[in-house]
């Protein structure tokens, strides 16, 4: 009956609103914001629950440093509205200080106290605590950023990347339920970078902390986050898991930013996609619809079985072992029909595998790594 359904649906609302409070550690909505009269956000709307890693990734200039900045408070509001676990902490009229978020923060111009030592520093933020748990708890932060033996230096002696270790530290040290970092690796070096952010990654999920992320490098995006927000031109492309987003971008703007790629013109016809790498499956487009066929190194392998019938050959120009993988450069078809049109393709192939320049090599495809996209 009626009353019965009114009273679902009170409960209904009144759970659903609760859930949103207490899902949510941080809310960016509708926010828009601009320098004078250059747009850096456009409506942008984020979200981190507890104990999520999210990771703001996008090219240089994109607002990702903006949207950080907004949430720790360091950039007058403009527009929308921040709530930090469910709690308004910024909108036009109102702005919380930085220092009454409760928020660790790692930004590269958050520069340490000069007047401070390196323990004194990581100290700051654990006044509350008693002493030798505080004095305990920098000790191990300092630790784990390799910084432990500099503890009575002050920050002028040190140099930019152990500066960034000590904010890191500093960060960390309190277990903060919400962490803000804009390219908190960025000034150490590649080995160090490694080991640090395995052991931040793993502090953050220990204390089930939400992080809101900025960088500009899809590898480190992949390792530290649950989810990733790409941005372009101060609004979002696609939100999703690193999986999500590797094995699904929406444009080739997103399938560029986890890896170089191979582009190849194609036409849809009947029964797929025609190109010069042959016939491709592809979802319902208008037939007679030009497209951009995205093919990542990794979804080309070579064969020496160039004899078979309807084999794709190619010519092999550099062999390069890159570590792990090996990188193939082809150049495609062979032979050669028109040399205007001939394509130079990478093919990244696990292990050790270096054919000799000038030799032809039979191509294969895997289909799962092709993108199909309109132009
Ligand atoms: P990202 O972090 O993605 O590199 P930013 O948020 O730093 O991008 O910048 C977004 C845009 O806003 C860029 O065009 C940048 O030049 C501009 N911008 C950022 N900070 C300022 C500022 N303080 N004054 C004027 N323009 C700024």
């Amino acid at each position: 009956n009626r009353d019965y359904l009114s009273n679902k649906l009170y409960c209904f609302n009144k759970i659903n609103w609760d859930q949103v409070l207490e899902k949510y550690a941080l809310q960016l909505s509708n926010i828009t914001h601009q320098y004078g009269s250059s747009p850096a956000l456009n409506n942008l709307n984020i979200v981190v629950k507890r104990g999520e890693v999210v990771c703001l990734l996008g090219p240089s200039g994109c607002g990702k440093s903006t949207a950080l900045r907004l949430a720790a408070g360091l950039e007058q509001l403009q527009s929308g509205q921040i709530l930090l676990e469910g709690q308004l902490i910024s909108n036009i009229q109102f702005q919380m200080p930085p220092e009454q978020r409760n928020v660790g923060l790692v930004f590269q111009d958050y520069a340490l106290f000069p007047h401070l030592t390196v323990m004194e520093n990581v100290n700051f933020g654990l006044k509350k605590i008693e002493k030798s748990t505080a004095i305990h708890r920098a000790t191990e932060a300092l630790k784990m950023v390799n910084m432990d033996s500099y503890k009575d230096n002050y920050p002028h002696t040190l140099s930019g990347g152990e500066q960034q270790r000590v904010a890191l530290a500093r960060a960390l040290a309190p277990e903060p339920s919400i962490m803000l970092l804009d390219e908190p690796y960025s000034g150490l070096d590649s080995r160090l970078r490694d080991r640090v952010r395995d052991q931040v990654l793993h502090l953050l999920k220990a204390n089930n902390c939400a992080t809101l992320m900025v960088t500009h490098d899809s590898e480190e995006a992949m390792f530290m986050a649950d989810r990733i927000v790409v941005m372009r031109k101060g609004q979002v492309v696609q939100t999703g898991t690193p999986e999500d987003l590797y094995c699904h971008p929406i444009d080739a703007f997103v399938a560029e930013f986890f890896g170089e790629l191979n582009f190849v013109e194609g036409l849809i016809v009947e029964g797929g996609v025609k190109s010069e790498l042959g016939l491709f499956p592809s979802n319902n487009r208008a037939i007679g619809t030009a497209v951009q066929i995205v093919v990542r190194p990794e979804a080309l392998s070579i064969t020496n079985e160039v004899c078979l019938e309807g084999t794709q050959k190619a010519l092999v120009v550099e062999s390069r072992l890159l570590g792990r993988t090996s990188l193939v450069h082809l150049s495609f078809p062979f032979p050669v029909l028109d040399k205007k049109k001939q394509k130079h393709l990478h093919a990244r192939i696990p292990g050790v595998v270096l054919p000799k320049p000038g030799s032809v090599v039979g191509l294969e495809i895997d289909l799962s790594q092709i993108f199909v996209f309109e132009k």
